[in-house]
């Protein structure tokens, strides 16, 4: 059985197009599947279009969040609920082409343990998201170590796979540790289509919020800027330092405040920068020290065909 989970914040005109399409799709392919809606702490009437579906079809399974976790805290319910041989995650506004499921599925029989989707083109989206976007991946790409330009959560993972992500404690960026992870690899591409309805729930400086959080949750990069910027102010002061002498040994003072000035300056800043930097860690340190859940789940429905478990 294929587990699909679908995270779905604020999407009650997605749901039933999202279901189906991707179950009938599924259907005719002759893949099993129970379809896992996490429905992320939405304000519209997302949760009731679900408890509906579950109550018409046979394979629905759908969890409230008791308010917005965000799409990551979605993944990690609905991996965490899935009980199929195979999961994959696909957006609720089919911005994912489904179609791409079935190709996946048949690479996951053909023994591959983790089938991505890679992005062809970036479809409508706007200017700034998608400048944003590319700023976001080419700098979490380099600091991570790896390509993650074209990469997204469209992904089908094994149940190997699925029990090795549910296992970890950390709150993680599903991209990111669905490549750490290792395992027998391969990729589909696939064109990003236009939503179905509703709008993006990603506004710029959100994506700029989350790439911030994700860089530290997966580099110390930053932190190790700090120390070579130290050591850069540390060759510059003693250059400066030796010329001062200098001037002053050979009775010609330095000249005016100015250089005082701009000297205080950038190394103040610096250092608020260096202790905001940080701050950060530690306070992401904070987050997963106190350990409490990445989620909460407020209510459970399923299809009645599915109530064993
Ligand atoms: N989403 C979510 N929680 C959030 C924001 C988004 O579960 O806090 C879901 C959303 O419902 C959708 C998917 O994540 O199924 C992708 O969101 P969106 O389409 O807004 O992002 P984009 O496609 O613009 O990157
Ligand atoms: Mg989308």
């Amino acid at each position: 059985m294929l587990s699909v989970i679908i995270p779905a914040y604020n999407e009650e005109n997605c749901i039933m197009p999202a279901y189906t399409t991707i179950h009938s799709l599924l259907t005719e392919n002759d893949i099993t599947c129970e379809i896992i809606f996490i429905d992320d702490g939405s304000q519209d009437r997302t949760f009731d279009m679900i408890s509906e579906l579950s109550l018409k079809t046979e394979n629905v399974v759908g969890l409230h969040f008791s308010r917005n976790f965000g799409k990551e805290s979605a993944i990690s319910a609905g991996l965490a609920a899935a009980r199929g041989e195979c999961a994959v995650v696909i957006d609720c506004d089919l911005q994912h082409p489904p179609e791409k499921i079935v190709e996946m599925y048949r690479l996951w029989e053909q023994g591959y343990e983790i089938v991505e989707g890679i992005k062809k083109e970036r479809g409508q989206e706007k200017k700034m998201h998608s400048m944003g976007a590319k700023l976001f991946y080419s700098v979490i790409s380099r600091m991570a170590g790896f390509d993650m330009a074209n990469s997204s959560d469209f992904k089908l993972l094994d149940r190997k796979v699925v029990d090795v992500l549910n296992k970890m404690p950390e709150r993680g960026f599903f991209r990111a540790i669905s490549y750490w992870v290792g395992y027998n690899k391969t990729s589909v591409s696939y064109n990003v289509r236009e939503r179905v309805a509703g709008e993006s729930k990603w506004s710029t400086c959100g994506l700029i919020r989350y790439a911030f959080s994700n860089i530290t949750s997966y580099s110390t990069a930053p932190m190790q800027i700090v120390t070579v910027l130290g050591v850069i102010m540390l060759v510059l002061s003693v250059i400066l330092g030796v010329w001062a002498l200098v001037d002053k040994i050979a009775s010609r003072a330095l000249e005016g405040m100015t250089t005082v000035i701009v000297i205080t300056i950038f190394i103040g800043s610096i250092i608020m920068i260096s202790l905001g930097i940080i701050g950060y860690y530690i306070a992401r340190l904070y987050e997963e020290v106190k350990g409490r859940p990445k989620y909460i789940i407020s209510s459970t429905v399923r299809s009645s065909k599915n109530k064993m478990v």
